[in-house]
């Protein structure tokens, strides 16, 4: 197997005739060239287009055969196009582009022949057997069932003439619009980043309208993959599920919600204006204004030190918080 990988890459200085040269094109109006494989980009259209040519170059001209029903000549070039999805990637197209020159090439009269690519990447996929890509496989396995094809890499605008006919002829294609498309399976890389999307709007969609958590869900809005690093203390503060009167009486821990300085004992009460903890006070919002006041205390550091110093006196002193039962 190594054999081929090999000789695919040891042919890279080699004069190729007869030469297949694979080129293709992503769009239309300006010209944005990408290494061997042409790429053009459409802006006055929707859709790009990507079209997918390959052709021998010209002094190979006695190659005239079409090999299967999809390609077609223009003059003494056998042509294939098509157009791949906006989804698929440029690699995608190149390798493609490669798997159409090889499966064309094996269908002429054997003779040494050598398809000549100006993109790295294929070729190294090409010749990798465990490539994860089944195009890249494909391609493996009619190169190492026809010892006598070859793939080389060549310089892009370096004035082959098979590479710059090839440019000519993609710009051409590249005007012309509704090719048939071919399907192809989708990257990994868009699927992966498809389906997150799926799940955060999901989870996004649960989050706002869910019942629970509403205390945090003022804070957090929106939904994310990043944790948000609070301490035990502040969790316990913006959740208020801490040694607050107000949260324990919900459970019959404690007979009333009441702290002992008179004041209902909720977070922001410990926070803003019992006389027990002047020490931990921070100014306090009026009625209307508490949301965005646990915003910007959740937002700000010096604040946060704040609630977490004053978390840790409620805990060590929490008879002092609770009415004298007398
Ligand atoms: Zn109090």
């Amino acid at each position: 197997m190594r054999c081929t990988s090999n000789r695919i890459r040891s042919s890279y200085n080699r004069a190729p005739c007869p030469s297949v040269v694979v080129n293709y094109s992503r769009d239309k109006e300006h010209v944005h060239y990408l290494s061997i494989f042409k790429l053009l980009h459409v802006l006055r259209t929707l859709s790009e287009l990507l079209k997918i040519r390959t052709e021998t170059q010209l002094q190979c001209s006695r190659i005239t055969s079409s090999g299967s029903s999809d390609w077609r000549f223009r003059s003494h070039f056998p042509v294939w196009s098509t157009r791949l999805s906006l989804r698929n990637t440029v690699f995608q197209a190149e390798i493609l582009a490669l798997l159409k020159a090889v499966e064309h090439a094996v269908t002429l009269p054997t003779q040494q022949l050598t398809i000549l690519v100006d993109n790295h990447a294929s070729i190294n996929s090409a010749a990798n057997p465990k490539s994860h890509n089944s195009i890249a496989r494909k391609i493996f396995k009619l190169l190492h069932s026809h010892p006598h094809i070859r793939v080389s890499w060549i310089k892009a605008h370096a004035g082959y003439i098979g590479n710059e006919e090839a440019d000519r002829l993609t710009k051409e294609v590249a005007k012309t619009e509704n090719f048939p498309e071919t399907p192809l399976e989708l990257p990994k890389p868009f699927i992966k980043t498809f389906l997150r999307q799926k799940m955060l709007a999901t989870w996004q969609m649960a989050w706002d309208d869910g019942d629970t958590g509403r205390l945090i869900h003022n804070i957090i809005p929106k939904v994310s993959l990043q944790p948000i690093n609070w301490t035990r203390n502040e969790i316990l503060f913006f959740t208020g599920h801490g040694p607050f009167p107000s949260f324990l009486q919900r459970f019959n821990l404690a007979k009333t919600s009441f702290c002992s300085c008179g004041g209902i004992g909720t977070p922001i009460h410990y926070a803003t204006v019992c006389l027990l903890t002047t020490s931990y006070h921070m100014a306090p919002p009026s009625q209307q204004h508490q949301p965005v006041w646990f915003r910007s205390v959740a937002n700000n550091s010096a604040s946060r030190r704040k609630i977490h110093n004053l978390l840790q006196f409620l805990q060590k002193e929490t008879s002092h918080f609770r009415p004298d039962p007398n």
